[in-house]
């Protein structure tokens, strides 16, 4: 099938769609290390974590050694409504850089929430409805998770409650109403509906909040009432499994035309697209079946695999959450206000950290302002306008395309199109106003949140 002419977009039939998600985990000869309790420094076991997190996401979070499991009914029902997502052959964009590399890119924007994040939120909501729970709680920065967690919920008839950071609540009407729509109760973060947010309003009266903060809030919601528990869009291992319907779509759409991937990029936040987009790929270099050249993409304002330790650290300014061997900046590490929302996490899903320590995946920080250059021209390009946080693998994509320009290869590039900007205009105003700043935090900036990681 190799020289079958390849189409702008390749589709794949219901019947070829992935019925399983792949767990990279078990393939990986060193293990991630295990969440620790933040109580006694101890490994954390499935009664301790199921106070928090839904039972069978709870197997699936310390499940280290299944490879493949399958995807339960419902979610593949609700999947086929706006999967697969398409491989795009971006020959507009090849065409426009010159470049004989064949870009290509998995666009997981095709639906209302606007990002890869319901992927993992209608399996979270599912599981939860399974073991009879009344609703999730959850907190969301920018937005895109909450929204796309108010979608599953109402799908699956639950109560959904989001607590909203504050500046993002005021600033971002639309992503609320988008939420409401859905039947979600949107909290702004901090708030009086809780403890720990009492106490920091009580601290800081008119603070705007953080995600920290939110995180802490929603954990306290979920633990202090029956039928309740807590979900997040990324970070964790479980994320990363659900994720992987976009590798596993990826590869069998590649493979449906017979090409071969070459480098494979993606966006870093708390490294779930990426974790997904890669998984299968790395499952067979791990199983020394094929090489690929893995890239993380992640903000030089963020800079947590490029500039971070490798430690174990607080997921939740909070502490409550379980503590988490991955490279970190430092659960303390405020980055400077920027517009790459989703993107401005101290730390890394453990089972990217991992595979990074082990020199199978590389990293690179880019600065806001080339990122959004790169966005701009991508939009104008291709069409889609971009999330910020997705045009940081364009940027890298278009960075290695005109490597091959220069060097004459004809390199498969892959990368990952997590999501479209339209609730991202204020950026991109600020950006043609030519008020956007590269803030990169100074070495003693980062010396002063990592030394507060805890010792073990
Ligand atoms: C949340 C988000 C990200 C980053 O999160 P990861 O868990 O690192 O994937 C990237 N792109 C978009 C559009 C997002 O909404």
């Amino acid at each position: 099938m190799a020289n079958k002419e390849i189409p702008y977009k390749i589709y794949l039939e219901e019947s070829e769609m992935p019925r399983e998600w792949y767990n990279v985990r078990a393939d990986m000869k060193i293990k991630p290390a295990p969440l620790l309790n933040p109580a006694t420094g101890k490994p954390i076991n499935a009664e301790e974590l199921g106070h928090v997190f839904c039972e069978e996401l709870v197997k699936q979070e310390l499940d280290d050694t299944t490879r493949l499991i399958p995807i339960p009914q419902p979610i593949l029902d609700f999947y086929k409504m706006y999967r697969p997502a398409p491989l795009v052959r971006a020959y507009c964009l090849e065409k426009k850089l010159g470049t004989p590399a064949h870009i290509y890119y998995k666009f997981e924007g095709n639906n209302t929430s606007g990002s890869h994040k319901l992927n993992s939120a209608i399996a979270q909501a599912y599981y939860a409805k399974e073991q009879g729970l009344v609703g999730v709680t959850t907190e969301t920065g920018a937005g895109q998770w909450g929204t796309a967690l108010s979608m599953a919920c109402s799908y699956f008839g639950l109560d959904c409650n989001v607590y909203m950071v504050k500046c993002s609540y005021e600033q971002k009407p639309f992503r609320r109403e988008v939420m409401r729509t859905y039947g979600a109760k949107v909290t702004p973060s901090p708030s009086e509906s809780t403890a720990v947010g009492r106490q920091i309003l009580a601290e800081f009266p008119g603070t705007t909040g953080s995600l920290g903060c939110a995180i802490s809030e929603a954990v306290e919601a979920a633990t202090t009432r029956p039928g309740y528990r807590y979900v997040l869009g990324s970070v964790l291992s479980q994320v990363l499994l659900h994720q992987s319907i976009i590798g596993m779509e990826a590869k069998a759409a590649l493979e449906k035309y017979g090409v071969k991937a070459d480098i494979i990029i993606g966006c870093a936040g708390g490294g779930s697209n990426l974790g997904g987009l890669i998984s299968p790929f790395m499952g067979e270099k791990l199983r020394g079946e094929a090489d690929y050249h893995f890239i993380a993409v992640e903000p030089a304002s963020c800079p947590s695999l490029t500039r971070g330790k490798y430690v174990y650290d607080y997921c939740d300014t909070g502490r409550v959450c379980p503590l988490s061997k991955m490279y970190t900046l430092g659960s303390s590490f405020i980055p400077a206000p920027n517009h790459a929302g989703g993107l401005r996490y101290h730390g890394m899903s453990s089972v990217l950290s991992e595979l990074y320590d082990q020199g199978l995946m590389e990293a690179r920080s880019v600065k806001q302002t080339e990122v959004f250059e790169a966005a701009e021209y991508f939009a104008r390009v291709e069409g889609i306008l971009p999330a910020p946080e997705s045009s940081h693998a364009i940027k890298v994509a278009i960075d290695e395309a005109v490597k091959c320009r220069e060097t004459g290869e004809a390199k498969n590039i892959v990368f990952g199109l997590t999501g479209t900007g339209y609730f991202d205009m204020l950026a991109y105003e600020k950006f043609h106003d030519g008020k956007m700043t590269d803030y990169i935090p100074t070495d003693d900036e980062l010396a002063a949140s990592l030394s507060k990681t805890p010792k073990f």
